[in-house]
């Protein structure tokens, strides 16, 4: 048997005993185990993580509609079912691939720092020491980590360009759910659950997801009159209105001013973000990072996302290394020390591309990557707990001649932990144009406030800047903080298409990784490269890994080869569609991780 195939046994075999002995320990497991998970056909396809949400983008495409038509419907759904992870709030990336130009655009609809932002945005007033606020839950929770959004001007904007319906057209199902309510299934009460004490620091947080002061039952009916109303608006009076009427208004009114309980369990910061602020959003569109891997044309997304460059720069790393032919403890050694080094550079000098002249030249530089391919080591590092890769320096590799350019900046090699937040949804037309869009608030449950008398949560994204300055990557007026998102595209060498990506923080880059060497190196099936187990490697001490994994065979391996693995409760939840030469597509959602998702198809 070869190694490709024995290495494609062996991790889906380990899927099935994560799933199998750890099962119970993912959230919604047992539960919502749709077996629409995976669905098939040439009218197109829809996945997401929400059946609901699925269903409306399919019946957009069903009726007509285009890839960008169901997106943007689809995720307005998830706005209503999935709103601790992506709503009118928050942010996003979206990857169009439009088959008449055989071209991907990408729009950058990432939330935006308020003018008057500094790098002391969270500094702690009454600290003599010059210390920041605690991140939890006094950071995260607080006007001051609001950024303004981009979710809504992204939706219009990609209507507009790309789409053939309305505003107005593809909120309508979304407006009907909301209004008619759904089923609270075990995701949603779980996620309220978690954020309890967060929501019911707010009166229009606990009124809306703390009915009766708590949880809504599992089983029971939810409906959001207040979004269904505000989508409404969004119809009538255009986008507009969000970014300067009245939704603006009271965005930057909560923000300044939270509307916090009587007594509230922490102190909540406000924000100062204004209507200005509100007013000065745009969209842009940028191009998207391109890649060859292996004959494989990758498109990713580009900054402020470290995620399209981070997922280039691995991969470009691991061309060296025939990973199919190699025993799969040692291709997944490679992964792990691709990763490493990849994070290195990534922590170092990404940042939001209006404020930082990032070496994206240099990082993808041949000769830069081979030289950065001759330090990755062929065992795990000595002390790997403590162990930090040190950033290259691509300076020098990218042939400009600028001073200011010579030398890499000294900065910190913080760790990020993975979140649990953000969603993923992967769309198909009938005609061959895909879509490939990650949207979020940031935590779970964003900053925990929702608009009072409008039905949508803020996001918390501005605590995705680093605070030790210097910094690409440290809070600044009207910058965008750098993000992980990765929504992906990708050409096949037989003339396929591949769009997939996942929520996750810092983890939706590695999770972006594993899928794609499952497919290119490992020979996977879509669907079996999304539910294999997963790795994550972010230049820490520690490689997170699914539960189960570090029992196994395998992960006994890479621990005897002196790697140090930790489990997480979910890494990732993504989805992806495959669309072969002959225009048949393959839809595939999770089935298991955050309680299954959803993919159907048209016929
Ligand atoms: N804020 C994160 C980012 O943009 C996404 C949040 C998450 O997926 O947990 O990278």
């Amino acid at each position: 048997m070869s190694q490709r195939r024995w290495i494609r046994r062996l991790l889906i075999g380990l899927g099935l005993v994560c799933l199998l002995a750890f099962g119970a320990w993912f959230p919604g497991m047992g539960r919502s185990q749709t077996p629409s998970h995976i669905a098939m056909g040439t009218g197109g396809a829809v996945a997401s993580v929400d059946e609901r949400a699925t269903q409306i983008g399919l019946e957009v495409l069903r009726t007509g509609g285009n890839a960008v038509d169901a997106a943007v419907a689809t995720a307005a759904a998830l706005g209503v079912t999935d709103p601790f992870s992506a709503g009118i709030g928050g942010g996003g990336f979206m990857l169009i691939y439009r088959p008449e130009s055989d071209t991907v655009i990408t729009l950058d609809g990432r939330e935006e720092a308020p003018a008057t932002v500094k790098p002391d945005l969270f500094r702690d007033p009454d600290s003599d020491a010059g210390e920041n606020l605690p991140f939890f839950p006094n950071r995260i929770s607080s006007g001051l980590a609001v950024g303004v959004p981009g979710t809504p001007l992204n939706w219009a904007t990609a209507l507009e360009r790309y789409g053939t319906r309305s505003l107005a057209d593809s909120l309508e199902p979304a407006i009907a759910l909301a209004e008619s309510g759904f089923t609270v299934d075990e995701t949603f009460a779980s996620q309220i659950e978690r954020n309890q004490e967060r929501f019911a620091a707010f009166t229009s947080t606990r009124d809306l997801y703390l009915p009766e002061g708590d949880v809504p039952p599992v089983g029971s009916q939810f409906r959001n009159p207040d979004i269904a109303a505000t989508y409404r608006r969004l119809a009538t009076e255009g986008v507009n209105d969000f970014y300067r009427g009245e939704i603006a208004q009271a965005i930057a009114q909560t923000v300044q001013a939270p509307p916090v309980v009587e007594v509230p369990p922490f102190t909540v910061w406000p924000g100062d973000m204004t209507t200005g602020d509100l007013d000065r959003y745009e969209v842009r569109v940028r191009l998207p990072v391109k890649s060859i891997y292996r004959g494989y044309q990758i498109y990713g997304m580009g900054l402020p996302s470290s995620g399209g460059i981070t997922v280039a720069q691995t991969l470009k790393l691991l061309e060296g290394f025939d990973l199919g032919e190699m025993e799969p403890a040692a291709a997944l050694h490679w992964l792990i020390e691709a990763e490493r080094l990849a994070f290195s550079d990534r922590n170092a000098y990404l940042g939001d591309p209006e404020y930082v002249d990032a070496p994206l030249a240099g990082l993808l530089n041949d000769d830069y990557l081979a030289e950065r391919r001759s330090q990755l080591p062929s065992t795990a590092p000595v002390d790997v707990a403590n162990f930090r890769a040190i950033a290259g320096n691509p300076l020098p590799y990218q042939r400009d001649p600028s001073p200011s350019l010579t030398q890499p900046p000294e900065v910190s090699q913080t760790y990020e932990p993975g979140g649990i937040s953000t969603t993923h949804l992967t769309v198909v037309d009938g005609d061959g144009m895909a879509v490939s869009y990650t949207l979020t608030l940031e935590s779970t449950g964003g900053s925990g406030i929702v608009v009072p008398g409008y039905g949508f949560i803020l996001n918390n994204e501005l605590t995705d800047f680093n605070l030790d300055v210097p910094h690409p990557n440290v809070p600044e007026a009207g910058k965008r903080p750098r993000s992980s998102m990765a929504p992906t595209i990708a050409l096949a060498p037989d003339g396929s298409l591949l769009a997939f990506g996942s929520p996750g923080g810092s983890t939706i880059i590695t999770t972006v990784l594993n899928i794609a060497v499952n497919l290119i190196d490992f020979d996977f099936g879509l669907d079996e490269a999304i539910a294999a187990p997963r790795l994550s490697q972010r230049n820490s001490g520690i490689t997170l890994v699914d539960q189960g994994f570090e029992l196994t065979e395998l992960g006994s391996s890479l621990l005897s080869q002196g790697h140090q693995l930790t489990t997480a409760k979910e890494i990732g939840a993504a989805t992806g569609i495959i669309v072969n030469s002959e225009g048949m597509a393959m839809a595939v959602a999770e089935p298991v991780r955050r309680g299954g998702g959803s993919a159907l198809a048209l016929p």
